[in-house]
């Protein structure tokens, strides 16, 4: 008879200075991946692979060690496996935190259980999501007193989530499939750190929010996003700050992620909705705590008013909806700095009204310090305004470290100081703890070097280890690059990209990832094969982002088993189709990040100015690991099988073309059309 799972040791790591112990686990690590070992007895379709193996002993030795480790691992080799199995062994509490949903739920909802199944363990898992995430009854009784919600649908969402609301175990709002994420009605019913009253608060007993951190602190295993371990690790958000620096390992999957969104989490942020949020708050912890200390309504009202000034400001000086633009680009600057200075000032009648009456309730007490870190936010920016062109050397060297700029939507505005160098911050916080950090993803390198990588995350002196895939793609795949190849350059683009992968399309039966940089390419580019669908008769679903939410496509997708999907950025990472119903992926050209972005921009200035090379150092490995990724889609397991047709010309006339064509998987290539048609049916006898 089985012995029942065991507790599973809940002590720290074996130490590194106990040779007998750590031998010990190493060994055991090593057997479970064996092919006779506990997971080839526990997991169905588990296949003993010496990369898996090798990983998950570096993975141990990087935890014994408490060092840092890089390692990236080309899709197939079962990196998840790899990391959970010694992790779990080594004992301690261990954080995993993933850049997509899709993981974090496969993590959590799987891969951790076949584990501890496989090892006969039993361990405590927690997934712990950033607090916009969970229901709060505070702000929700609120909202139901006193919201005044500007549609039918509002009202709806109001009382699907207060029905939610008595029911839920975890007031997690994913499960709500009726409120969907981009709904209005989430900021009333969901807390911010701002805004959250903590141990004040009357429904802190039962707080989704704190409940689940309660579980997290209690678990073995945490699960978060790199959104909550950023914000953590930049002391943005006390989620599980007190908590990181008892884990004894932490693991970042999808770590390509990484610098990319560093930069949102070690620079600074403001919004008008925060400046509105808090107005909103005033006039109602106000009339309901103190109603005769002070003309909440008016002081509430001159707030709104003062940021709907700068909002037409903005609108003055040319930023439409949807602009991301640097400072220094911004006409009518001395306006823009007036209407700061009026928010700011009417900020200030509010903070001095909340200093008077300070002390007669916590609602009121809360909203102090929000309002002087608001005002802070304003006195910089009032000056950053004030300040470009009248003193360019100045600006100049704000430059280098930080790039200010505003990202305007249909009704608010963000204002952001970017780190240019983020990798900097992060390195300072990784040096600050000292538990074992493993950062894996299938796309880590640029021609196998981890130098971009290593250099955008500042973590020097890491350990860095490979392996490639284990997928026979000389074999499963095709690289089909057309002859002629269209340039990027070419006004009609879009559309000879349509006409150059509508053969490969039909001859696949639909079964298409069409990937594109811009979402005005897949507007293009969908209208070309919506028209070439209709001419040929065939019957085949054509997909495009934009027409419902992502997760409502990809499923989309799967069920159709021969849709055609046209989507941008979004839909080039984190989406695991396997099987037939995804046999061609069409990539319209290489996704270099657009040079007018401000953060880009200022990247690469600050690049320059160093003496550095931005091209080789900054855009090259970012476009190759976005392509890298996108190219990831394809071959998903041993028995998949594809064409990646590429529509670029730069792969063949630049000289960089090399290098990413060397940074992608070993596929067989071809510059024939016949050839890549024909793969289709060919993979069909094999199959
Ligand atoms: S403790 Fe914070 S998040 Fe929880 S119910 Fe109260 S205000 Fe909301």
């Amino acid at each position: 008879m089985n012995s029942p799972p065991s507790r599973r040791a809940a002590a720290a790591a074996p130490h590194a200075g106990d040779a007998g112990a750590v031998e010990t686990v190493r060994r055991r690590v090593a057997r479970a991946f064996a092919p006779d070992g506990e997971l080839a007895g526990a997991v169905r379709g588990f296949v003993a692979r010496d990369a898996q193996r090798e990983m998950a002993l570096a993975v141990f030795d990087a935890i014994v060690e408490r060092a840092t480790l890089v390692a990236e691992a080309g899709t197939g080799t079962g990196k998840t496996f790899a990391y959970l199995v010694p992790a779990l062994l080594a004992g301690g509490k261990v954080l995993v935190s993933t850049g997509t949903k899709a993981l974090q739920d496969q993590v959590h909802g799987k891969d951790l259980a076949a584990v501890t199944r496989a090892l006969g363990l039993r361990v405590e898992c927690a997934l712990l999501k950033g607090r916009q995430n969970y229901v709060c009854l505070h702000r929700l009784a609120r909202a139901e007193r006193e919201a005044q919600l500007a549609t039918r649908q509002d009202a709806a969402h109001l009382r699907a989530v207060l029905r939610f609301a008595r029911t839920t175990a975890s007031g997690d709002l994913a499960e709500l499939g009726e409120v969907p994420e981009n709904a209005p009605i989430r900021s009333l019913v969901t807390s911010t750190r701002e805004n959250c009253l903590g141990g004040d608060c009357p429904n802190f007993d039962d707080c989704f929010v704190y409940k689940a951190r309660r579980a997290a602190q209690a678990a073995d295993v945490v699960v978060v996003n790199h959104h909550l371990f950023l914000a953590d690790l930049a002391l943005r958000d006390d989620a599980i700050s007190e908590f990181l620096p008892a884990v004894d390992t932490v693991v970042l999957d999808e770590a390509h992620q990484l610098p990319r969104i560093a930069g949102e989490f070690f620079g600074t942020t403001w919004s008008l909705a925060q400046v509105v949020e808090l107005a909103h708050d005033a006039r109602a912890a106000g009339l309901g705590a103190a109603a005769d200390a002070a003309p909440w309504v008016a002081l509430a009202q001159s707030i709104e008013q003062a940021t709907r000034e700068l909002r037409l400001q903005l609108a003055l000086a040319g930023l439409a909806p949807g602009a991301r633009v640097a400072l220094e680009r911004i006409g009518r600057r001395a306006a823009l700095a007036q209407a700061v200075e009026a928010i700011d000032t009417a900020l200030a009648a509010l903070a001095a009204v909340l200093a008077a009456n300070r002390g007669r309730h916590n609602a009121l007490d809360a909203l102090e310090p929000r309002a002087a870190a608001l005002r802070a936010h304003l006195a910089e920016w009032r000056d950053a305004f004030a300040a470009v062109g009248a003193d360019a050397d100045a600006s100049a060297a704000q430059a280098e470290q930080t790039v200010r700029w505003v990202g305007v939507s249909a009704h608010g505005a963000q204002f952001n100081a970017t780190p240019l160098a983020p990798g900097d911050a992060f390195a300072r916080a990784r040096a600050r703890q000292t538990q074992a950090w493993i950062l894996t993803s299938a796309t880590l390198t640029v021609v196998q070097r981890f130098d971009a990588f290593i250099a955008e995350t500042g973590l020097a002196g890491a350990r860095t280890m490979r392996w490639d895939s284990p997928f026979d793609f000389a074999r499963q795949a095709l690289l089909y690059l057309p002859q002629p190849m269209p340039s990027p350059l070419a006004p009609d683009f879009a559309e000879r990209v349509a006409d150059l992968a509508w053969p490969v399309i039909a001859a696949s039966g639909g079964r298409a990832f069409v990937l594109c940089t811009t979402l005005r390419a897949v507007e293009r580019i969908a209208g070309r094969l919506r028209a070439r669908i209709a001419e040929s008769g065939a019957e085949l679903p054509l997909l495009v982002q934009g027409t419902a939410t992502r997760r409502a496509l990809i499923d989309a997708f799967r069920r159709a088993g021969n849709a055609v999907l046209v989507g941008a950025v979004s839909f080039w990472e984190g989406i695991d189709v396997r099987g037939e119903t995804l046999s061609l992926v069409v990539i319209d050209k290489l996704p270099f990040a657009p040079p007018d972005d401000p953060v880009v921009e200022a990247k690469l200035r600050r690049l320059r100015a160093l003496g550095r090379n931005p091209f080789v150092e900054y855009q090259l490995p970012q476009a190759v690991t976005l392509l890298q990724q996108g190219a990831g889609r394809l071959i998903r397991d041993e028995t998949d099988r594809g064409v990646l047709m590429i529509l670029d010309d730069r792969l063949l006339t630049k000289p960089y073309g090399k290098a990413v064509l060397a940074s992608l998987p070993p596929f067989a290539r071809t510059r024939s059309e016949a050839e890549a048609c024909g793969f289709f049916a060919q993979a069909q006898r094999t199959t």
